[in-house]
Order: C-alpha cells, then sequence, then structure tokens
C-alpha cells in the first residue's frame, strides 16, 4: 500500500493522534501535495497538546508548505480546506493569522501568511478575534508556585520595561538584550518565561536552536531570520531559547563555518532588537550556563543571568496542591510531603503524582473497585521517586568553587551556602 494511503486509513483510525497527522503531512509535502499537507498539520496541532517539540515541528512544517503553496504557480485546484475569503477582520491588512491553542488554552501561537490575500487556512484552527490575539497567553505568575524573587525580579526587570516604554525612550534608554534563566532541569525556567509572556499579554514563541539548522548553506540563517520576523511581526512578543547553551558552546569549539553563521546571525539579530520599539523580549534557557559562550554573555546579548532555584518548602507544598488540583483524591497532607521532598524540582512533583495516579488506576482496573488516591500512595511513589537536581547542584558546587571570580554565579553561591552540607 502506498505510504500517504497508509497514513491517511491510520489519522481516520486514530483521530486524534498529532504524530500521525506530523508524518503524513510531511509525506504530502514531499509529494507536493501542499493543500493537503497544511491540513494535516493544522489538525496536528489541533491534537498535540502540550508536546512542545511536536507543536514546534508541526508549525515550521505547515509555514513551509504556507510558503510553498504560496510560491507554486499551478493552477490547482484550492480543494476543501482553502477558501475564498472576504473577511472583513483581515481583508483590509492583506493578512491571515492562523493560530492554535493547546487544549487548556495556556498558549497561543499565531502567525502571519503575509501576501496571500484572498485565501484562509480554515482547518486545524480558528482565527481569532484580533483582540484575542495576546489574551489568550492563560498561564500567569499565579500558575507558578514560589520563586517570589524571581517573580519580583522579572517584574521589575521583564515587565515593567515592557508597560513603560515610553519612559524608557524619553530617557534614551535602550531595551535590548535577553535574560538568560539557569538553574536545575524541570524547576520552572520554560514555565516562569510562558507565565511572563501570560503577564505581558504578549505571545510566546518557544524555539530549540535544533529547530533552526538545516543542512542546506543559508537556509539555517534564513530560518533564524524568519523567527525574528516573525516575533516582531506579532509583537508583543517573547522568544524564548531553551538550551541556549547548544549554540553558545558550539560557537567557540565547532571549526564548521556553517554553525558560525547560525551564531553570528543569531547576535546580529539579537542586537539589533530594540525592545521599546520592536516589543520583543528575549528570554534564553541553560542548565549549563558555564558552557555557554562569553561572547553571548556581553552586554547586549544575554547580560542578565538569572538563578532559578529549585522549589523551596512553601513552593514545594504549592505545586503539590496544584498539580492535585481536580484529580480524585482524598486526605493528602501536603505540607508532609513537601517536607519529603528536599531539592524535587517542580517535574519531579509532577511525576511522584503521575506515578501514583498510574498505581491507583492499575489497582482499579484490577480489582474494580473505585477509589480516590490517598497519602499512602503518594508515601509509596516517593520510595522511588529521586530527586534530578541533586546531580547539577553537585556540578554547579564545583564551579561555583573554583569559577565564580567575576560573582556571575552568586545567586548559585548563595543558594549553595545555604543548603550545601546537604548536597
Ligand atoms: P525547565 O525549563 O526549568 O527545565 P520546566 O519549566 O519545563 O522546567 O518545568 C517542567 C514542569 O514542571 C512544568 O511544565 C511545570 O508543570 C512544572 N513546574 C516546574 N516548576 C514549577 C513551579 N514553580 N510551579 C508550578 N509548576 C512548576
Amino acid at each position: 500500500m502506498e505510504k500517504i494511503e497508509w497514513l491517511q486509513q491510520l489519522s481516520e483510525r486514530q483521530p486524534e493522534d498529532a504524530t500521525t497527522f506530523y508524518w503524513l503531512g510531511k509525506e504530502l509535502a514531499s509529494n507536493s501535495r501542499w493543500l493537503e499537507a497544511i491540513s494535516a498539520f493544522s489538525k496536528g496541532l489541533t491534537y498535540c497538546g502540550d508536546d512542545h517539540e511536536l507543536r514546534n515541528n508541526l508549525l515550521q512544517e505547515l509555514t513551509t508548505s504556507t510558503q510553498q503553496l504560496q510560491q507554486s504557480t499551478s493552477e490547482r485546484s484550492l480543494g476543501p480546506i482553502i477558501r475564498n475569503t472576504e473577511d472583513p477582520l483581515n481583508n483590509d491588512q492583506n493578512e491571515e493569522v492562523v493560530s492554535d491553542e493547546t487544549c487548556d488554552g495556556s498558549e497561543t501561537y499565531t502567525y502571519s501568511i503575509k501576501n496571500n490575500p484572498g485565501f484562509q487556512v480554515i482547518d486545524g484552527g480558528q482565527k481569532p478575534e484580533p483582540t484575542e490575539i495576546t489574551s489568550l497567553n492563560k498561564v500567569t505568575f499565579a500558575d507558578v508556585a514560589g520563586l517570589v524573587e524571581l517573580k519580583k525580579t522579572i517584574q521589575i526587570r521583564i515587565i515593567s520595561p515592557f508597560f513603560n516604554q515610553g519612559l524608557f525612550s524619553k530617557f534614551r534608554k535602550k531595551i535590548g538584550g535577553g535574560v538568560l534563566l539557569y538553574g536545575p532541569p524541570g524547576c520552572g525556567k520554560t514555565f516562569i518565561t510562558r507565565a511572563t509572556a501570560g503577564e505581558c499579554k504578549a505571545n510566546f514563541f518557544p524555539i530549540h536552536i535544533t529547530d533552526v539548522l538545516d543542512p542546506y548553506i543559508g537556509v539555517s540563517e534564513q530560518n533564524l531570520k524568519a523567527m525574528f520576523e516573525k516575533a516582531r511581526a506579532q509583537k508583543p512578543s517573547i522568544m524564548f531559547f531553551d538550551e541556549i547553551d547548544t549554540i553558545g558552546y558550539s560557537r567557540s569549539k565547532s571549526s564548521s563555518s556553517y554553525m558560525r553563521g547560525v551564531i553570528d546571525t543569531f547576535l546580529t539579530e539579537m542586537e539589533g532588537i530594540d525592545t521599546s520599539t520592536d516589543q520583543v523580549l528575549i528570554i534564553g534557557a541553560t542548565n549549563m550556563p558555564w558552557d555557554v559562550d562569553h561572547a553571548l554573555k556581553r552586554p547586549g546579548r544575554f547580560d542578565r543571568l538569572v538563578f532559578v532555584a529549585p522549589p523551596d518548602l512553601e513552593a514545594r507544598k504549592q505545586i503539590f496542591e496544584l498539580k492535585l488540583k481536580g484529580r480524585f483524591s482524598k486526605d493528602i497532607d501536603t505540607y508532609t510531603l513537601a517536607k519529603a521532598t528536599e531539592f524535587f524540582s517542580g517535574a519531579d512533583i509532577e511525576n511522584v503524582i503521575e506515578r501514583a495516579t498510574e498505581a491507583v488506576l492499575e489497582e482499579i482496573l484490577d480489582s474494580g473497585v473505585e477509589r480516590p488516591i490517598m497519602m499512602k500512595d503518594m508515601e509509596n511513589t516517593l520510595q522511588v521517586v529521586k530527586p534530578t537536581t541533586i546531580e547539577w547542584l553537585q556540578t554547579a558546587k564545583n564551579y561555583v568553587k573554583y569559577s565564580n571570580q567575576s560573582g556571575l554565579y552568586n545567586d548559585v553561591e548563595h543558594y549553595i551556602r545555604q543548603f550545601g552540607r546537604l548536597i
């Protein structure tokens, strides 16, 4: 059977499987069946939920297919998913907005299909009212437990300048450069950035640098430029570069001029942004700040390093409460759990709850007797789940001891001084 046909049948059998739509879209695109590919990628976006990697891939493929469609000179029939539109909301700007929102409405991705008057992609996403574009970012600081100091820092350094651009330009103060969040994995770097976008009512663009890379000469640079352009066009927006060490590290070590071109483009684009006029904020994240090239930490680049520590007792209690909310549970003492989970990251706590839930479900399926998640289930899970931040903290301890002359890692040093004896 032909691969496309097989994938189509599979997608009919599993109509909510985003990965199947992704592969179907790829196959269709490789056969230049752009319209059907767009439909498949759009459907994938509808069902991909919290899988950020898949979402990014789908978005990228959707954008490529849309561009290909625009370039295509063939007079092919437009098929069922494209219709001629006289949309009063948009046609005066000659621009269309394709949007997507996760099931919980926590995130919005929007982008424009420019110079494509009269056509609108109607499958897999709804066209929002213009006012909704930014208001769908529903994760806010209220969803982030603890990190009180970090929230204050973000408020002063990021959100205030964002909302007081007039004041900053009056003093000829350029708001540029980016903030680099660092710390152990799973402690909320991505989560708080998304919440910051929610607080600023800005669009959130999470970008993995590996998504940008392309083996053809010059294409990676173009991809990167296109992403910056997209963020500018969708202002206010926050671009979030995860694992920034991947490029920082490669710059000095890599002899490949190919990679250097990408990095230079990245730096040029970044330096070209003035948040006060562009309304684009750049936030980077890394688990390994010491591997990030110094060139990236110079003024105008990622010149503000902010430590995202493991959650403290109160924050852990809050995370347990937040993540247990809406689950069928009874008499769970979150304070005792918080006390028993020193050095657990937010992601570790989520893992504890997930495992306990799975164990209860398994038991119910076995016995046929329904019951809520209870304290003993959580305690049993705690016997097997260990904190993932310890290894990071041990490494950080060494870096702080031997290479903190510049004071760059003072926040970690302070944290380690407080808890070092336990690490
Ligand atoms: P990082 O980017 O630091 O590796 P993430 O931001 O991806 O970690 O966190 C992983 C998950 O853990 C998040 O999706 C979130 O559900 C949960 N989490 C982490 N920290 C917190 C926090 N402070 N409050 C609420 N949830 C958190």
